[in-house]
């Protein structure tokens, strides 16, 4: 019987289908790769027989040729792993992050007509395991393409953390001049349902036909295969565990849409432009970060614990809010335990969970004491980005009241002065 691997020859009535017969447990099809890179969907009551021509071998996969085309950008992708540099291994049946870079170009054979592919191999892990350390090396990595001249880059990288990863490098890579557009997959790179060919060909036609410069997150709009959107990098996060257009601007809109079909690209609205400016890399982050979201039922031990750490992102209930109100005596340690983080030389910040709306330090008495306690209000900064721009902060600026001012200024569009009514769920 033919496994997944396998050269095969699928009969049905109409004729027969060579290629390498891909895993799909999902749909009612048989899928096989073509020998031209495409993979095809054969509904499986139409299939009479399947046969393995060759059995498969893992010395047998294809690697794409890097031919340079000198009409066409330089795209430089960067391979950190996740999904999307990933593929079934078809002895095990799992998923094994394993593309080498060649290799994810040669399944995407399309790519080359957009531009001339350069690709490097960063990392190969999934994204949950990433530390600072990794963004210090993807933004040397991207770095050296810049030097190079390079017309943009694309980091592959898995979906779970790409959203800190972005705002990390928006933070890092100050004045950057060309598109470093992060993406990911929610389903494997070799997989018949994968999202990874469209979001990697949107994001190679907008770098190649646009003027946009700045660190972007290219993933699907919504699940079906209309359009790719291109996500602020600061302002976007994962929202949901397993669809394809998990990723979503919060307070924010998405900067552009890319369709698939025609390649049309339309701005949806103001964006940074390429310009001669030159790259500064500002690499430093601080280890001592906390996050801790606020519930009911909350004791002072959750704060203290963050003694001796350089930088704490309260996330906040409503408004942000943190247990801190009589009569209850155990809000009140709270309150105490804040103040005394303050008191000791932790910068302490406050975002909502709420995520859509911005938090208020002067609506009700919580934020009122908090504020006056020394915690500093976020706006309507995602969570995940303060702790990001919080480590950042303290790891390039000495000056702590810099920092607390600098932590509430919009530096690359983490905070939005005017929050439209739209910008909220459909
Ligand atoms: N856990 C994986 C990761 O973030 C999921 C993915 O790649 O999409 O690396």
């Amino acid at each position: 019987m033919a496994k997944p691997g396998d050269r095969v020859k699928v009969v049905t009535k109409e004729g027969e289908i060579e290629g390498i017969l891909m895993p799909n447990e999902e749909t009612d099809s048989v899928v096989v790769k073509l020998d031209n890179g495409y993979n095809i969907g054969i509904d499986k009551k139409k299939v009479k027989k399947i046969d393995a021509v060759k059995k498969y071998s893992a010395k047998t996969e294809k690697k794409g040729k890097l031919s340079v085309n000198k009409k066409l950008p330089t795209i430089s992708i960067l391979h950190t792993g996740g999904t999307i540099a990933s593929k079934v291994n078809y002895e095990t049946g799992g998923v094994i992050a394993k593309f080498d870079p060649a290799e994810l170009i040669g399944l995407f054979p399309e790519l080359k007509e957009i531009a001339n592919f350069d690709s490097r191999l960063i990392e190969q892990m999934f994204s949950e395991d990433m530390r600072f350390e990794h963004y210090k090396k993807i933004a040397g990595a991207v770095e050296k393409e810049v030097k190079k001249g390079v017309d943009g880059i694309i980091i592959t990288h898995g979906t779970d953390t790409l959203a800190y990863s972005s705002a990390a490098l928006a933070f890092v890579l100050e004045r950057l001049n060309i598109p470093v557009i992060l993406v990911g997959a929610q389903r494997s790179s070799d997989r018949g349902s994968s999202d990874a060919a469209m979001n990697l060909i949107c994001a190679s036609e907008f770098i190649a036909k646009t003027d946009f410069a700045g660190v972007g997150i290219c993933m699907h709009e919504k699940p079906d295969d209309k359009n790719s959107v291109i996500l602020p990098a600061c302002k976007t996060r994962k929202m949901h565990t397993s669809r394809r257009d998990a990723f979503k601007a919060i307070n924010d809109t998405p900067i552009a849409m890319i369709n698939y079909d025609t390649r049309k690209i339309r701005f949806l609205r103001d964006y940074g432009k390429r310009s001669d400016s030159k790259l500064v890399i500002k690499e430093g982050f601080e280890d001592k970060i906390g996050l801790i979201k606020c519930h009911p039922n909350m004791f002072r031990e959750q704060f203290d614990f963050f003694k001796g750490y350089k930088g704490l992102v309260i996330e906040g209930t409503g408004l942000g809010h943190a247990p801190v109100d009589p009569p209850q005596r155990l809000n009140i340690n709270i309150l105490e335990s804040i103040k005394s983080l303050v008191k000791s030389g932790t910068i302490v910040v406050m975002t909502s969970q709420c995520l859509f709306g911005s938090t208020h330090p002067h609506v009700y008495t919580a934020a009122i004491n908090l504020s006056k306690a020394g915690v500093v209000y976020c706006k309507d900064m995602l969570s995940e980005t303060a702790f990001i721009k919080l480590s950042w902060l303290l790891g390039n600026y000495k000056d702590k009241e810099e920092i607390k001012r600098l932590i509430a200024t919009d530096l690359r569009g983490e905070i939005n002065p005017r929050i439209e009514p739209e910008q909220y769920l459909e």
